[in-house]
């Protein structure tokens, strides 16, 4: 079911507090974490608390809760003192996405080039 725990789920098990991450900031609703493996000086991860598999099952099923996500990026921009930033939200493994668990990366403290690649 969209928005439940998912047992085998990496996110899931972060945002529950059973695998440790360095957490940068907790709503009710959201969680944003620092990346294991950062390609920028700041590169955060938001993840909405429930479980949803990618940014546009999220904002179909739980407009709200997607809001919330992308209020976060801001607020994660905020804290590091960021005045830009790059949100993306990787969706499908041909574009490298690898956790099948909606998030928000945020990246920025360096020159991001564009087009990405
Ligand atoms: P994606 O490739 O868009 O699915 O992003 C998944 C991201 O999760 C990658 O950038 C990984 O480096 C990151 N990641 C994987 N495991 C962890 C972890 N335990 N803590 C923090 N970030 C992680
Ligand atoms: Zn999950």
């Amino acid at each position: 079911m969209p928005g439940e725990p998912q047992d085998d789920c990496l996110f899931c098990k972060i945002a529950a507090g059973q695998i440790p991450a360095t957490i940068v900031r907790e709503t009710q609703t959201t969680v944003a974490f620092r990346d294991i493996n950062p390609q920028a000086p700041t590169h955060v991860l938001v993840i909405p608390k429930a479980h949803y598999a990618n940014a546009a099952e999220l904002a179909t099923a739980a407009p709200e809760l997607a809001a919330d996500v992308l209020r976060e990026t801001q607020a994660v921009a905020d804290e590091d003192k960021l005045d830009s930033y790059r949100i993306v939200f990787n969706t499908g493994a041909g574009v490298g996405q690898t956790v099948f668990h909606a998030h928000a990366h945020v990246l920025g403290g360096r020159g991001l080039t564009w087009p990405p690649g």
